[in-house]
C-alpha cells in the first residue's frame, strides 16, 4: 500500500485494489483472508475445467488481436486455441476435446464477426489487450488488466471477455464493478475519454454492453471506495492481533462454497455444500 497526505496534513492510506480483490472482499472475507493475506497461502483445491477454458479462450483471442487484421481469421483463431490448450480439470479426455472444438468454433466465429478485414461488425482499433491499467481513483488506487480496449471514434470501450455459463446482458454490464473501475482507470491512463462497457461471451456470440454516465461512475467508485477502505481497515487489524482473523473475516457460506478453491480449509462453507466436480461450471 502507498501513502499520500490527507486532508489533515497527516498521511492517508491509498488502497490498492483490483476488481477481483474487491469481488472476493464482497464475496466473502474468509475467502478474501486465505486468498490475498494468510501467508504461507494455504494450499487450494485443484484447477477447475472452467478456468481453464476462460484462460485458454483469452491466450487465443489475445494472441489473435495482437496480429493486424489482414493476418486475423478463423483457421488463425482455431490454431491459436490448440496452441495454448490445457486439459487441467476436465472431467476425461473425450470432455477435455469436446471443449476443445467447442473453443475453437466460438473464437473462430467471433474473429470473423469481427475482427477481420470488411468483418460485418467491426470493434473499432484495438488500443489495449491485457493492458495494466492503474489510477487513484479518491482514497484508492484502481488497478487490473482489461481483457480488451478498443477506439471507436475516438471513444474508448473497456471489452471483457466471458466464458461461462450465464449468458450476460446490459443490466450486468452496466453493474460490474470491474468494467467501471477500468472506465475510471483507462481514462487516467490513456487520457480519452471512456464510457462504454462491453461483455462479450463466446460461447453464445453474446455482446452485453452499457454506457456509463458521471451519476453510475460516482456510485460504482464510491461503493469501491468504501469496500477498498474497510479491506484496509480489515487487514490492518488483523496484522496487529492474529487472533482476530475469524471476527474480523468471518465465512459468509451458500451454494457457491461448493466450487470455492479455499473450502478445505472452511468447515462452514463445507457443511454448507457438497464439493462439486472441477468440471461444473462449463458453458452447456
Ligand atoms: S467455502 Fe464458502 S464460506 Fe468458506 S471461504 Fe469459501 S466461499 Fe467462504
Amino acid at each position: 500500500m502507498s501513502m499520500q497526505l490527507g486532508l489533515d496534513g497527516m498521511p492517508a492510506r491509498l488502497v490498492r485494489v483490483t476488481p477481483s480483490r474487491l469481488a472476493t472482499w464482497q464475496d466473502c472475507r474468509r475467502r478474501y483472508r486465505l486468498t490475498y493475506l494468510d501467508r504461507p497461502a494455504p494450499p487450494r483445491g485443484g484447477p477447475r475445467a472452467a478456468s481453464t477454458l476462460g484462460a485458454v479462450v483469452h491466450n487465443a483471442l489475445h494472441a489473435v488481436f495482437g496480429e493486424r487484421p489482414a493476418r486475423r481469421s478463423a483457421a488463425r483463431a482455431a490454431l491459436e486455441v490448440d496452441r495454448h490448450w490445457s486439459s487441467e480439470g476436465f472431467r476425461d479426455d473425450a470432455q477435455a476435446a469436446e471443449y476443445r472444438e467447442r473453443a475453437r468454433t466460438w473464437v473462430g466465429d467471433y474473429v470473423e464477426r469481427h475482427a477481420v478485414v470488411d468483418a460485418p461488425e467491426p470493434v473499432g482499433e484495438v488500443v489495449g489487450l491485457e493492458r495494466w491499467l492503474s489510477a487513484p481513483v479518491g482514497a484508492m488506487v484502481a488497478e487490473g488488466r482489461a481483457d480488451r480496449l478498443d477506439d471507436r471514434d475516438g471513444q474508448v470501450t473497456v471489452v471483457d471477455y466471458k466464458t461461462g455459463r450465464r449468458v450476460p446482458d446490459a443490466a450486468d454490464a452496466a453493474g460490474s464493478p470491474a468494467l467501471a473501475l477500468y472506465v475510471l482507470a483507462a481514462r487516467r491512463t490513456l487520457r480519452r475519454p471512456c464510457r462504454r462497457v462491453e461483455l462479450h461471451h463466446l460461447p453464445t456470440g453474446t455482446i452485453a454492453a452499457a454506457e456509463h454516465d458521471e451519476a453510475s461512475l460516482a456510485a460504482h467508485r464510491e461503493r469501491a471506495e468504501a469496500a477498498a477502505t474497510a479491506l484496509g481497515a480489515a487487514a490492518d487489524a488483523l496484522e496487529e492481533d492474529s487472533r482476530r482473523a475469524e471476527e474480523l473475516f468471518p465465512p459468509r457460506s451458500g451454494a457457491r462454497c461448493g466450487a470455492c478453491e479455499v473450502r478445505r480449509h472452511c468447515p462452514e462453507g463445507r457443511a454448507a455444500a457438497p464439493a462439486e466436480p472441477a468440471w461444473s461450471g462449463l458453458a452447456p
